[in-house]
């Protein structure tokens, strides 16, 4: 499989998410809000009712910490549970990768929900430099939703999920992270008009509506 980053560089056969783009070019939406704000409950939510494929960055990051032989395993569980945020290379090359298998599996799946991310400057930056001109953002979904109830849906969330994260310890560097790091981000995308903002406090029914009239005005 010829990768992106080294097909735009030097390859002499273009990668598949090059020659793509030049035809559907991806769209993706990128999906952002605290930890426990529901990001991958109602992106599952949307996959079952439109045509997108969702791709959370962090259960990408969780399946290279598993993967056997993987020369990231150690250095992705030590910032996921320090609540940090992994150097974007990684992070990029996964992404582009579940894209690029999307789209040459049924090249009508171009459409992607981004969860988690980009959550920084670096990611931003990263995502800008290998994918510039290959994807198109269409906006950011924003679940909005305030600390005490994230932390709160986490902690519970943490009796079952097995997430070494799902602590308090943890939660309290994750909403750090998210304030002083991801804001930020999602406030640069604001000044471009190209946030949609859900109030992501309420039930999951009917965060769930709000999302669809987003969805429904602009695809
Ligand atoms: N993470 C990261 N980069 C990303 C996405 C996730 O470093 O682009 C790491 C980070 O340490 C984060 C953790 O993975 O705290 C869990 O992310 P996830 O999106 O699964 O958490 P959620 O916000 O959905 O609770
Ligand atoms: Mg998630």
């Amino acid at each position: 499989m010829i990768g992106l980053l080294s097909g735009y560089v030097s390859q002499r056969v273009p990668s598949l998410l090059y020659r793509v783009s030049l035809i559907m070019k991806p769209q993706v939406v990128f999906v952002l809000g605290g930890p426990g704000a529901g990001k991958g409950t109602q992106c599952s939510k949307i996959v079952e009712a439109y045509n997108y494929t969702h791709l959370s960055a962090g259960d990408l990051l969780r399946a290279e910490r598993a993967r056997e032989g993987s020369e990231f395993g150690q250095l992705i569980a030590s910032y996921i549970k320090e609540g940090k945020i992994v150097p974007v290379e990684i992070t990029i090359n996964l992404l582009r990768k579940a894209m690029e298998e999307t789209i040459e599996n049924d090249e009508k799946k171009f459409r992607f929900l981004i969860d988690g991310f980009p959550r920084n400057e670096d990611n931003l930056q990263g995502w800008n430099s290998v994918m510039d001109g290959k994807a198109d953002v269409k906006f950011v979904l924003f679940f909005d939703c305030g600390d005490e109830v994230c932390i709160d849906r986490c902690l519970e969330r943490g009796k079952s999920s097995g997430r070494t994260d799902d602590n308090r310890e943890s939660l309290e560097k994750r909403i750090q992270t998210y304030l002083q790091s991801t804001r930020p981000i999602i406030e640069q995308y604001e000044k471009l008009g190209k946030v949609r903002t859900v109030d992501a406090s309420r039930s999951v029914d009917e965060v769930f509506a709000d999302v669809k009239s987003i969805l429904d005005k602009e695809g």
